[in-house]
């Protein structure tokens, strides 16, 4: 093995032009994913204040808004919706008139060719906050699995219905993947994709998004069906089951706390895999710019490519309209 003085690694960084010869990881405009939220009401576009220049849309200011991503070159966003009424089930999830619906519709009639991808979850549809309706037989009032299955499966046909390309199952409820494509296959939507958070920890990063979406739990937490920070090998147990039960990728959330993760589920898996990029790792890069502590741009697409270098195909990101227009300029 060659060593110093005959091997200097520096040569190959001496110059712009080197650097870029060698990179090993690119991102690109098509690996960002773009979280958009819908709220009832007509005429609003106001800004998240826990998520700078992020901003809730009623379903007729979404055309100027998903046309003008379609321009910055991003192929997909990512929907979360916010219900006109909550109730117990979460039962306006599946509603033939409801506002995810309508979102979908409206998106794929201003930009037919932009992917729209949906988030399969009751959180925003309860009235107490949880991913799917509490079990009633007991003192811990837990989310009762096998019901709130066959709810997501209503759920993910009602977004096919209305257009969407892939359902991204969100909340960690055993056997969810498998309802939705049994589901999906029966209602004659074999041809969409099922993107599944099949590694979703219950992570403190998620604070700001649950103002954007109202979908905090009224009481407890989700540490009963989401998984524990601390573990790994359930990871692969999950991604696992999922693939067994018809996952076309499967995504890891949230991302710069878990690249390990990411990591080795890609050496693991061949699906495409997805990292999320959270409210909580964009807020932090967001404030901390602000006070001039950080370089936004240099620090979110550092962050970006670390989860590109990690093994994530596809990443969704508050930074995906920024980081568009850094990458084209
Ligand atoms: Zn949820």
């Amino acid at each position: 093995m060659s060593r110093f003085p005959h091997t200097r690694l520096r040569r190959l960084r001496r110059t712009e032009s080197l650097r870029r010869m060698v990179s090993e990881t690119t991102l690109s405009i098509d690996d960002l994913i773009y979280p958009l939220f819908v709220v009832p009401g007509h005429n609003i576009k106001n800004e998240i204040s826990s998520l700078p220049g992020q901003y809730h849309f009623s379903v007729d200011r979404l055309a100027e808004e998903v046309k003008d991503i379609a321009r910055l070159g991003i192929q997909a966003v990512l929907i979360f919706a916010q219900p006109e009424n909550k109730s117990p089930t979460g039962a306006e999830s599946y509603s033939d008139t409801g506002i995810a619906r309508q979102a979908i519709a409206a998106i794929k009639a201003a930009t037919p060719h932009l992917t729209v991808i949906t988030d399969i979850c009751l959180c925003s549809y309860t009235d107490h906050g949880h991913c799917g309706p509490l079990t009633t037989h007991s003192d811990c009032a837990q989310v009762d699995n096998d019901p709130t299955l066959d709810i997501l499966a209503k759920m993910a046909v009602s977004h096919a219905k209305a257009g969407a390309d892939i359902l991204a199952p969100s909340g960690m409820m055993d056997g969810m993947v498998g309802a939705i494509r049994q589901a999906l296959d029966q209602a004659n939507f074999s041809d969409r994709a099922i993107l599944s958070y099949s590694v979703k920890y219950a992570s403190a990063f998620y604070g700001p998004f649950r103002q954007a979406a109202d979908c905090a739990p009224e009481a407890g937490d989700r540490k009963s069906y989401q998984m524990d920070p601390a573990n790994i090998q359930e990871a692969w147990r999950e991604a696992e089951l999922d693939i067994a039960e018809g996952a076309d990728m499967l995504m890891v959330k949230p991302a710069l706390a878990y690249l390990d993760v990411i990591y080795s589920l890609k050496q693991r898996y061949s699906l495409p895999m997805v990292a999320y990029n959270v409210s909580g790792e964009f807020a932090m890069v967001k404030v901390a710019a602000a006070q001039n502590l950080l370089d936004e741009k240099k620090a979110a697409l550092e962050s970006l490519t670390a989860m590109k270098r990690a093994g994530a195909d596809l990443i969704i990101t508050y930074f995906a309209k920024q980081a568009a227009e850094w990458l084209t300029n």
